[in-house]
């Protein structure tokens, strides 16, 4: 460990010490924030995507109730902005932005991709959808499936729930799981097999 690094701890356990003894946190408020942070990653999206494709009821409830959703599979919800689900179909292909800033669905997602910070993708992604994926991602929506782009925000986070590919009838959640990308749950990419 360097200098700076124990500087910058010594100074966290200062301001976690002062933030606990004035009551404005708890040590197990920090310790949950921990624990949520650490557990937060694109695996837990592609649980609730793997659960929704073979659990007829679990999908109602992911569509209506995000969060009640996340929460059904042990993931920590408590302090988060509400989550949405956006389902992919036959007619429809949703794409997720924060045209704003950054906002992210992070208990489900984990931390945000790089790109998707980045003022050229937040630009494209509302003039020229279609023209962003395919340039980008190689996805290639058909003009008969509509493009709907929806802007995640402070007040409410989206993820999208995608169509599950076919070729896999019979294959258990922790195998369909596997196969749902980051980016499938944004919007730019579509599960394959
Ligand atoms: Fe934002």
């Amino acid at each position: 460990m360097n200098i700076l690094e124990a500087d910058s701890d010594r100074l966290l356990a200062a301001v976690r010490s002062l933030l606990e003894k004035k009551g404005i946190v708890s040590t197990a408020e920090v310790q949950e924030r921990m624990a949520v942070t650490d557990a937060a990653s694109p695996g837990q999206g592609a649980r609730m995507v793997a659960k929704a494709w073979v659990d007829p009821a679990y999908r109602a409830l992911m569509l209506e109730d995000g969060t009640k959703a996340a929460e059904s599979l042990g993931i920590m919800m408590r302090g988060m902005p509400p989550l949405g689900v956006l389902e992919n179909t036959a007619e429809l292909h949703n794409l997720v932005v924060c045209t704003l800033c950054s906002c992210y669905p992070r208990a489900v997602l984990g931390y945000p991709p790089f790109w998707y910070k980045s003022a050229s993708f937040r630009a494209r992604a509302v003039r020229d959808p279609r023209g962003l994926l395919a340039s980008e991602w190689k996805t290639i929506v058909p003009d008969a499936v509509k493009v709907r782009v929806v802007d995640s925000t402070a007040d409410y986070r989206w993820m999208v729930l995608p169509v599950r590919p076919v070729g896999t009838d019979g294959w258990d959640e922790a195998r369909l799981a596997g196969i749902v990308r980051e980016g499938d749950m944004i919007g730019v990419t579509v599960p394959g097999v």
